[in-house]
């Protein structure tokens, strides 16, 4: 079956009927007002996109045979001179991309029907103005036509009159405008316009099926990562028309506030319009509130829908509805696009009034959602003045040069510029450039308008409306009363309160709400995984804590031999020609250790520590081979310097023999250490020193030891063995107890294979998954992404970035065996996570499917760890009941 009427689907038919048409669908069984109609399936559109355009066989005779039985539920009938049926066609997703494909109103309309439908509505004027209207969408939309060529069609009988909107344009100019209009469509296409309204049905429904595959669609799936194979489906639906007259209207709402989540309709809508009207944000339209006092009974009955709707669905709504002569029709739900601060709220606030469970609550919050919480916001205590304000649609603050024309935005952000696109508005065509952009500034629509909608989706700060500028894209600048911005100049929106400033300003990461906290306190007791963070501050390891962080996964330990008050120290340490003299070096870098770990433990007082040994190979720290070479040469010429030349050249030649082809899989890790234990053992000395002062002051600490780069398991034994002989000559010499561990960071793939002879040294493993996924596919972690890797996603090569998102088949599979086996000879291993994988959300789900006991991210991560992490249990659960 292709085609279903309304009453036919339900909700699980989702992917069949897109979410507009299995919407329709329940909301039919619901018995709310709702216009009949059919939807025709996605596998329909597949089967026409697949075969160059060709309907599957028996779909026009199924689309007949349900469009007469929409016909006897309204009484009206297609082409009827008397009755006529009229008819929306629009597109339909299994999930949502409004506004990215193509939608056709009034059809139906013919020479023929316009005279039943001035004998039904007895307003000539409406329906010419219908008629005019259908024309164009159905030459622009499916004819493929100039939209231009159809508007100076209109501004010329609008100059003519001397009027200044379409309102005033009377019934005869309407008349000859869609006279003009059809002879237009007939020299364009030398066709003339369709009347059957069976051939135009057939073709919009084939225009609805090309747009799918429409350079605006493919756009959007590809930003939102929205598979190609889905297709859309088509909804036929009976018109309604909110443009009869002062009773009638059109509206869009939302069950609850979609920038705060609060718990009150919101919305917005116009008398006397077509829903196109308000989602192309054209007329501003007016707040839902004054619809009580324009239509209170219709009010009510929104209100009441909307309850029904919210029980039914237990999600959050937005609602397009209808009001044809004083009577209400809803004509689509969907869940609603929020804000992040909403999405919070909303699920928070569902639970207390009983409508989800927690473990619901917490599958409602998408992991960006969680992300955008802490996007930067303007930070309050900035003195600064607005340029102007508007509404603020989408929060956050984006900083960025003003930029006008959407390909622009796109060819510039691509590129790495921070930009604000600036529009009179923004259209689906735009939705490239939205992209591209860090933020988005429009001078027209609503909270509702198509670039508030997009903006939320895409969590993109946005401030929309602002009609205090003046958008002049062709002079390419803006003006308010008192400045005007040109192309370049650097602006910044703060979509959290609608404020536009000049230049940059200071910006601060928010605090986590109330709300927030609870839901992620929801998600702490759901899920398995242990969340701790990479850091090696104490500002960072303080913030990591503040978001939730179970302990510090992994703290380099490289910053404390690169800091400026260090580097000389360590240049004596590397220049030393005898071992008493680098123990000498070593000892003057010892106390400063010491601090920073004592200043990183007390922040963590009581949460585990994994510092990392010194990973980085040697010539890191000396000067470069280049600016030697250069030095050199001017302080040969200066004969004076002779000394510091001298000592210049000394570092020259220690520079060139700590050379390497492949520094990458050089002297670094511990295969240093294994040249030069005493840099380890310095390391340990200092964190034992930490610990043991810390605990004198009754902290508790928890020190974990961890080696980089192992891929052998005689490298653990040798260097543990040096290790705790430190550690417990540290212990005897200080007096006290420190708990501690000994492990590993599991980055090479040999140590993945060789994880049960490693297991035996070690007390854990630590999937260094930066260096895995660069040596398992043989990738420069630092050159393949701006090298060859765009070219691998764009041709579909690889399916995502594997430095982004963890590469389940390869790297995934080494991990799985290290687990495995690691665990065999050590059941007590303790196993996580700290490469940049531990705080992407497909990743920490794998890790909790291989069983991993945490993972580690930048603190900036945490809470969305928490979330996943809870997620992925949540989802195992729901897959296992289903499967029963
Ligand atoms: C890794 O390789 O994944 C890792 C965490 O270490 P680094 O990024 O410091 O090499
Ligand atoms: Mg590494």
């Amino acid at each position: 079956m292709f085609v279903y009427l309304f009453e036919e689907g339900n909700t699980k038919l989702r992917n069949l009927l897109g979410g507009k048409g299995a919407d329709l669908a329940e909301m039919t069984s619901l018995r709310l007002p709702v216009p009949p109609g059919i939807t025709i399936t996605t596998e329909a559109c597949n089967f026409y996109s697949s075969n160059n355009g060709k309907f599957p066989e028996g779909l026009e005779k199924e689309i007949l045979t349900k469009i007469k039985m929409v016909e006897s539920k309204t009484g009206r009938a297609f082409g009827d001179a008397i009755r006529p049926l009229l008819v929306s066609v629009r597109s339909g997703a299994p999930i949502s991309m409004p506004g990215m494909m193509d939608t056709v109103l009034n059809l139906g309309l013919n020479d023929n029907t316009i005279q039943g439908l001035i004998r039904l509505t007895s307003n000539e004027r409406f329906v010419y103005d219908a008629y005019r209207r259908f024309i164009q969408m159905f030459g622009k939309v499916v004819l493929g036509l100039k939209g231009e060529k159809f508007e100076s069609i209109i501004t010329h009988h609008k100059e003519s009159l001397n009027a200044e909107s379409d309102l005033e344009l009377d019934a005869k100019t309407l008349a000859t405008i869609a006279q003009e209009f059809k002879r237009l469509v007939q020299e364009e296409t030398e066709k003339e316009f369709p009347q059957n309204p069976i051939e135009q049905l057939r073709l919009a429904v084939a225009a609805v099926f090309e747009s799918w595959n429409g350079h605006r669609a493919k756009v959007y799936r590809e930003a939102n990562k929205i598979p190609d194979t889905l297709g859309t489906a088509v909804n036929v639906q009976a018109m309604v028309f909110g443009n009869l007259g002062s009773d009638s209207g059109t509206g869009v709402c939302f069950t609850r506030n979609p920038s705060t989540g609060e718990a009150k309709l919101y919305g917005e809508f116009l008398v006397n319009a077509q829903g196109e009207d308000i989602v192309a944000g054209i007329r501003t339209p007016k707040p839902i509130s004054e619809l009580e006092r324009e239509m209170p009974d219709v009010f009510k009955q929104l209100l009441d829908v909307c309850r029904i709707l919210e029980h039914h669905f237990k999600d959050m709504q937005d609602v397009e509805f209808t009001v044809e002569n004083g009577k209400l029709y809803i004509l689509q739900t969907r869940s609603g696009k929020r804000t992040a601060r909403a999405a919070v709220k909303i699920a928070v606030a569902m639970v207390r009034e009983g409508l989800l469970s927690k473990e619901q609550a917490v599958l409602r919050v998408q992991p960006s959602h969680i992300e955008q919480l802490l996007h930067p916001q303007v930070d309050p205590s900035y003195e600064g003045h607005p340029i102007a304000t508007g509404l603020p649609a989408s929060p956050g603050a984006a900083t960025g040069k003003v930029i006008f024309d959407t390909d622009e935005a796109h060819k510039l952000g691509s590129a790495g510029e921070a930009v604000i696109l600036v529009r009179e508005e923004t259209t689906p065509e735009d939705i490239h450039g939205m992209i591209a952009a860090k933020g988005v500034l429009t001078s027209r629509g609503g909270m509702t308008s198509h670039a508030a909608v997009v903006a939320r989706g895409m969590g993109k700060p946005a401030v929309v409306g602002c009609e205090q500028i003046k958008v002049d894209p062709v002079g390419q600048l803006f003006l308010t009363r008192r400045v005007s911005v040109k192309k370049n100049d650097i602006i910044t929106v703060d979509g959290t309160t609608g404020q536009v400033l000049l230049g940059t300003v200071p910006t601060i990461a928010p605090r986590l709400s109330s709300d927030a906290q609870e839901l992620l306190s929801w998600a702490d007791s759901i899920r398995k995984l242990g969340v701790r963070a990479n850091a090696d501050t104490p500002e960072g390891t303080a913030l990591a804590r503040e978001f939730g962080a179970e302990g510090i996964g992994l703290c380099r330990t490289e910053r404390m031999f690169n800091a400026q008050d260090r580097l000389p120290m360590v240049q004596e340490m590397i220049l030393s020609v005898t071992d008493e003299e680098r123990a000498q070096a070593l000892e003057k870098l010892r106390p400063l250790q010491k601090e920073d770990f004592k200043a990183i433990f007390r922040t963590m007082n009581g949460l585990p520590v994994t510092i990392r040994l010194l990973d980085l190979p040697l010539h890191e720290f000396l000067p470069k081979y280049d600016d030697l070479i250069a030095e050199i040469s001017a302080l040969r010429a200066n004969a004076t310097a002779s000394s510091s030349l001298a000592s210049k050249e000394r570092v020259l030649k220690k520079v060139i023999t700590l050379t390497e082809h492949n520094p990458m899989l050089g002297h670094r890790g511990c295969r240093l250490a294994l040249s030069h234990p005493e840099i380890y053992e310095m390391q340990v000395r200092a964190i034992f020193q930490a610990a043991i002062e810390l605990k004198k002051e009754r902290l508790e600490v928890h020190v974990e030891i961890m080696l980089p780069l192992v891929g052998e398991a005689n490298e653990v034994r040798f260097l543990r063995e040096r290790i705790s002989n430190v550690a417990k000559a540290m212990i005897e010499v200080e007096g006290g107890q420190v708990d501690y561990k000994i492990g590993t960071m599991i980055e090479v793939p040999r140590a993945a294979l060789t994880a049960g002879e490693i297991a035996q040294y070690a007390d854990f493993f630590s999937f260094g998954t930066n260096d895995l996924t660069q040596a398992t596919f043989a990738y420069s972690r630092d050159d393949a992404e701006a090298k060859f890797l765009k070219d691998y996603l764009d041709k579909k090569i690889l399916p995502a970035n594997p430095f982004e998102v963890l590469d389940r088949k390869g790297v995934g599979e080494l991990m799985r065996i290290a687990v495995t086996e690691g665990r065999k000879v050590n059941p007590g291993l303790k196993v996580g996570i700290c490469g940049e994988h531990g705080g992407e959300p497909s990743s920490v789900e794998f890790c909790h499917e291989l069983g991993l006991n945490y993972v580690s991210c930048s603190p900036y991560r945490v809470p969305v760890a928490r979330i996943v992490a809870a997620q992925a249990v949540v989802r195992e659960i729901v897959t296992s009941e289903e499967n029963k």
